[in-house]
């Protein structure tokens, strides 16, 4: 994106003091429930009500949105409260219903980012529109994908753009619902600085009492917002129950959180520092992650060795890992004398991990 004008003018419009907040439901269920939901954060930070209108469920046969009806109770909270308004758009029927009933902030969803083809006819529909477009990361953690979408939109005209990280799908098992791989986003937002960051702890999380440090984290990474799902009766939600906030736990959120702001000097250089602190962190703890499943595939190994009684320990092939991972450090200005401590160690852990295994 060569040349690009201030995409993050449309932020800097609102003239917010904290971080932008878009709360409301995962699903517009009824009108009652929209305009219930809307009145009750209208006097909070939230600035955007959202409300899924079409939703793209990951199996068929379960709720998947009210469709344009929904977008007429949109336009009723926002007369009724001031809230701006947001929904998800898929598709170009999508976009023409939302454009015609002045829905204020388009997004597009994990599973549209992940379709170049659904992109490109999300960016045509939408060309030149002065609304703010906003580009949830792909399902998978694909950064080029995710970038490509923004892309596609920009050489359509559209110039209120920015990003929405709500974590990435592994098979694995994990406590999140959604992987929040938080150097992606972090990579994002060193190639496209003008491009606002908003964290979706909700699709991240899956239940709503990881949601706080999904907030801080990504409020420490510098995002420049938040969207959180809310619902006045989260547990009776048509979707996401599990994830969602009433409006008063939002406020408290929102009371809880640490925002950094940055009128001086002194503030800014704390902000950089937390920023890089966080990052720190995060590395630590994929650190951690990576040596917790190297020991347990050390134990499996130990499980097979025992079964055919062959020696925990084998040299040979110790010393060419050793030998291929002191080359490989080279190359990420890693120290040999760094390499060969670190990996001893963890060498040796794993040997621990084996002959418990072997012994028991
Ligand atoms: C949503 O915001 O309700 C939604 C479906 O999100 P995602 O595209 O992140 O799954
Ligand atoms: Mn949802």
């Amino acid at each position: 994106m060569e040349n690009k004008p201030q995409m993050r003018e449309w932020l800097n419009d609102f003239g917010l003091s904290h971080p932008l907040v878009i709360g409301g439901p995962c699903s517009a269920e009824t009108e009652e429930q929209v305009l219930k939901i809307a009145h009750e954060l209208k006097d909070t930070d939230v600035t955007v009500l959202r409300a899924g209108i079409w939703k793209p469920r990951t199996r068929p046969g379960m709720f998947e949105g009210v469709g344009a009806i929904g977008l007429k109770w949109l336009q009723k909270a926002k007369a009724e409260t001031g809230l701006l308004t947001a929904t998800e758009v898929a598709n170009a029927v999508h976009v023409k219903l939302a454009l015609e009933h002045d829905v204020d902030i388009l997004w597009i969803g994990a599973r549209s980012t992940v379709s170049p083809f659904i992109m490109q006819d999300i960016a045509d529909a939408l060309e030149g529109t002065d609304k703010i477009v906003l580009v949830k990361n792909p399902v998978n953690p694909d950064l080029a994908l995710w970038l490509g979408g923004v892309e596609r939109l920009y050489t359509a005209n559209i110039k209120k753009l920015g990003l929405i990280h709500r974590g990435f799908s592994s098979y694995e098992k994990s406590k999140y619902r959604n992987n929040p791989e938080w150097q992606i986003a972090v990579e994002a937002q060193s190639k496209f600085p003008d491009l606002p960051m908003i964290c979706d702890p909700s699709h991240i999380a899956g239940k709503r009492d990881l949601i706080f440090d999904i907030c801080q984290t990504a409020l420490d990474l510098n995002f420049d917002g938040l969207m959180v799902e809310s619902h006045w009766d989260p547990d009776n939600a048509w979707s996401d129950a599990a994830q969602q906030v009433t409006p008063t736990v939002l406020v408290q959120i929102m009371k809880d959180l640490k925002i950094r702001k940055e009128s001086n000097e002194e503030e800014a250089y704390n902000t950089a520092l937390n920023t890089l602190r966080a990052q720190i962190d995060i590395a630590d703890q994929t650190i951690l992650d990576t040596l917790g499943k190297r020991m347990k595939v050390a134990e499996d190994i130990g499980t097979l060795k025992k079964s055919k009684n062959v020696a925990v320990l084998q040299n040979k092939r110790w010393n060419e890992i050793l030998g291929k991972m002191i080359l490989e450090g080279q190359d990420r200005n890693l120290s040999e004398e760094f390499i060969l401590k670190i990996f001893k160690a963890i060498h040796q852990e794993s040997i621990n991990h084996q002959e418990e295994v072997v012994n028991k």
